[in-house]
């Protein structure tokens, strides 16, 4: 049941539809609303952008495409020759990743990916980046110490594993194949989707074993 707003709440601040937001979204919202009114902006394509960031766009979508390359071969093949194609066909294309190439994690080579001029990276597969990702701190280390990165991420990895590091850039966005844990081979497509995290498709992480960890 709703609840009245008494004389505290009101002096709290909690007041239903007369709390402003901040400034700056203020700011954008008088912004977008001329725009609009100029006729400059079709906000049918606004609403299509905001969609797209918030429903549509996210590592669910990469975590698909592992799992799909973990479970067809041909399918794995397609993605390592041709990852825009193989990636679109699942249904994951479009903006910041039109041109894509998957990278694959082996006992022997693990892959890491960074942006060293800003954050670059494919928003269909994975969404907009996360925080670590666009620090100047990330970005300047993992060149000339990826494996102590890594450890800050929690993976430690046995010295005889290669780390290959990637640059990614505004013409090229990497999507790392992570391995394929042990003990899931009874597992469904959608259940091993579930144990593909954004960082295991970045390089700072692995998949999840099926106990979660
Ligand atoms: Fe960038």
């Amino acid at each position: 049941m709703a609840k009245i707003l008494d004389e505290s709440d009101r002096n709290s601040g909690v007041q239903a539809h007369t709390l402003l937001p901040p400034e700056s979204e203020l700011g954008a919202k008088a912004i977008e609303n001329l725009l609009v009114e100029k006729g400059l902006v079709d906000p049918v394509a606004i609403d299509a952008a905001v969609d797209a960031f918030a429903n549509r766009f996210g590592p669910q979508n990469g975590a698909k495409v592992v799992a799909r390359a973990w479970v067809d071969s041909t399918y794995r093949s397609w993605l390592l020759k041709d990852a825009t194609a193989a990636i679109a066909s699942l249904g994951f294309s479009g903006l910041e990743g039109e041109n894509m190439v998957a990278i694959e994690n082996t006992s022997e080579v693990h892959n890491m990916v960074v942006c060293t001029l800003c954050s670059c990276s494919p928003w269909p597969a994975l969404g907009p980046p996360p925080i670590w990702y666009k620090s100047p701190e990330y970005r300047s280390r993992v060149i000339r110490d990826p494996r102590g990165v890594l450890a800050e991420f929690g993976v430690t990895l046995e010295s005889h594993v290669e780390i290959r590091v990637w640059e990614t850039n505004a013409a090229i966005r990497y999507l790392v194949i992570p391995m394929r844990p042990a003990g899931t081979d009874s597992l469904t497509e959608p259940e091993l989707a579930a144990l593909v995290s954004r960082e295991s498709m970045m390089g700072t992480g692995l998949a999840r074993g099926p106990g979660g960890r």
